[in-house]
């Protein structure tokens, strides 16, 4: 890896599903230690970009590079392997199991079996340290004492931070999240306005699809708009913010 290059970069990115052009030569690149927020009205292309960063689904076209490497098309476990984790536009935690099995998934996905090991027979240790891993990083995210509840008993903000530390027991250097804070309360996207800093403040790097202006306002860096598929803007938020173009895109949207 090239300690000179940005942490994420995207060049020429694109993506078409049959007739539709769902991400536009897009280029955007998110340096260490930044909290980038993606957003733009939906549809725009945000969370095809991420499936096409994490390697749900090849880009049609365009480099993605991590730490100076190439990725594009690489498979969603390659991906996560380097140091890439992702949380989902929609909650995806298993209703019939417990926070903590919930998050054991995430440490099972970075052992050698994979996926498939949270379903079968595992040996003790291996258990065991798996089961360590998850309850580190609930306790990481200030969930500690709701490892053995039902998972879907928990208030979706909850729920979202679950995720959160789902991903994080793939030790990650880049988090993506998309829509981490949508249907939640005023307090709930406070409290996860500050994880999100502290998580910034321990040296992991985040980029983030979000709607509510408001709530990226405060925490990002940068932001990345996009429309139609294809880059509108980017920079400092309050620049962005202000700009006519992005006004007329959520406005006018
Ligand atoms: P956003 O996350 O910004 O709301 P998406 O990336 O989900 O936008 O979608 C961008 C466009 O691509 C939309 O028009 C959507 O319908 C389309 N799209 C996304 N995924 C697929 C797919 N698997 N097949 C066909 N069209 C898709
Ligand atoms: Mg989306």
């Amino acid at each position: 890896p090239q300690a000179a290059a940005p942490l994420l970069e995207v060049v020429g990115l694109r993506k078409v599903f049959g007739g539709l052009v769902a991400v536009n030569d897009v280029s955007f690149a998110v340096d260490r230690g930044e909290i980038v927020g993606l957003i733009g009205p939906n549809g725009a292309g945000k969370s095809t970009t991420f499936d096409l960063i994490t390697g749900i689904s090849p880009p049609t076209a365009g480099e993605i590079r991590f730490g100076g490497e190439a990725i594009a098309g690489e498979r969603s476990r390659a991906v996560a392997r380097r140091g890439i984790a992702r949380t989902f536009q929609h909650v995806r935690l298993v209703p019939s199991m417990s926070v903590i099995e919930n998050v054991a998934l995430g440490a099972h996905l970075r052992g050698r079996a994979g996926a498939l090991a949270g379903i079968t027979r595992l040996d003790q240790a291996e258990e065991r340290r798996i089961f360590a891993e998850a309850a580190r990083q609930l306790g990481r995210v200030g969930l500690g004492e709701m490892a053995d509840r039902p998972a879907t008993s928990l208030a979706l903000g909850q729920q979202r931070i679950v995720e959160i530390a789902r991903a994080l027991c793939l030790d990650p250097v880049l988090l993506l999240l998309d829509e981490p804070a949508a249907g939640l309360r005023h307090r709930e996207k406070a409290e996860l306005a500050e994880l999100l800093r502290r998580l910034k403040g321990e040296g992991l790097s985040i980029l983030l699809v979000e709607h509510d202006m408001d709530f990226v306002m405060g925490l990002t860096d940068r932001l990345v708009v996009m429309e139609f598929g294809t880059k509108l803007a980017e920079g400092d938020p309050a620049t962005v913010r202000a700009n006519p173009a992005v006004i007329d895109a959520y406005l006018g949207g």
